[in-house]
C-alpha cells in the first residue's frame, strides 16, 4: 500500500511527500481507510508507530471535504500532556500546510489571552489537554456542539493521570453524531468501558 492508495486529499499527499515519507506505517494503513469512511476507530498503538499521522491525515482530509462553519471548531484532539499536545499541533501544521485549515493549541502554563483570541476568531481544529479545554469551557468561551471529529490520543496515559472523568465529560459536550478516533497503547478495563460507552462499532486496529 502507498499513501496515494489510502484516499487522502492531494494537498495532504504533497505535504507527506515533502516530509519525506515514502510508505504508510501499519497503524496508518489500518486506521486511515476506516477513518476516511467516517467510521469510529479504536487504535491500539504505541508512540513511535506513526499514530499521530494516522489520525491527523484523515482528519485534514475530512475537514477539507466539509464546509467551514464560522467560529465553530469542527475537530477536537485531546492529548494527556502539554508536550504531546504541542507535538500534535506541530504535526498538524506540517500536514495541513497546503490547506487553509486553522488550529488553536489549548494547554496550561500559558495565559488564556492568546488562546481566547484564537477561539474568538474561529478555528477548525482544537488541540488541547483535557483540563485546559474544560477551563475554557467553564469560562464560557467555548462551544463544542460543532465538533464532528474527536480524537483521544494516549488514553492509557490519560487513565494514569486521572483524566478519564474529564474525557467522559468532554465526550458529553460534543454531539452524539460525532466521529471518534481513539488511541491507546493498552486496553485497561477502564479504557474498555469508555470505548464501549462512547465509540460506535469502531474499526479496531492493533499494531
Ligand atoms: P508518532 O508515533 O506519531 O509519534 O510518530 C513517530 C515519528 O515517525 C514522527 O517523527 C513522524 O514524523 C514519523 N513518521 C510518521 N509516519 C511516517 C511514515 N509513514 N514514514 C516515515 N516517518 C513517519
Amino acid at each position: 500500500t502507498t499513501f496515494a492508495d489510502l484516499g487522502l486529499d492531494p494537498k495532504v499527499l504533497s505535504a507527506i511527500i515533502d516530509a519525506g515519507y515514502t510508505q504508510p506505517t501499519p497503524i496508518q494503513e489500518g486506521a486511515i481507510p476506516p477513518a476516511l469512511e467516517g467510521r469510529d476507530v479504536l487504535g491500539i498503538a504505541q508512540t513511535g508507530t506513526g499514530k499521530t499521522a494516522s489520525f491527523v491525515l484523515p482528519m485534514i482530509t475530512l475537514l477539507g471535504r466539509g464546509r467551514a462553519r464560522a467560529r465553530m471548531p469542527r475537530s477536537l484532539v485531546l492529548a494527556p500532556t502539554r508536550e504531546l499536545a504541542a507535538q500534535v499541533a506541530e504535526n498538524f501544521d506540517t500536514y495541513a500546510k497546503n490547506t487553509k485549515l486553522t488550529k488553536a493549541l489549548l494547554i496550561g502554563g500559558v495565559s488564556f489571552k492568546e488562546q481566547d483570541a484564537l477561539i474568538d476568531k474561529g478555528v477548525d481544529v482544537l488541540i488541547a489537554t483535557p483540563g485546559r479545554l474544560l477551563d475554557h469551557f467553564e469560562r464560557g468561551k467555548l462551544l463544542l456542539t460543532g465538533v464532528q471529529i474527536m480524537v483521544v490520543d494516549e488514553a492509557d496515559r490519560m487513565l494514569d493521570m486521572g483524566f478519564i472523568p474529564d474525557i467522559e465529560r468532554i465526550f458529553q459536550l460534543t454531539p452524539f453524531t460525532r466521529q471518534t478516533l481513539f488511541f491507546s497503547a493498552t486496553m485497561a478495563p477502564e479504557i474498555e468501558r469508555v470505548t464501549n460507552t462512547f465509540l460506535s462499532a469502531p474499526a479496531k486496529v492493533e499494531v
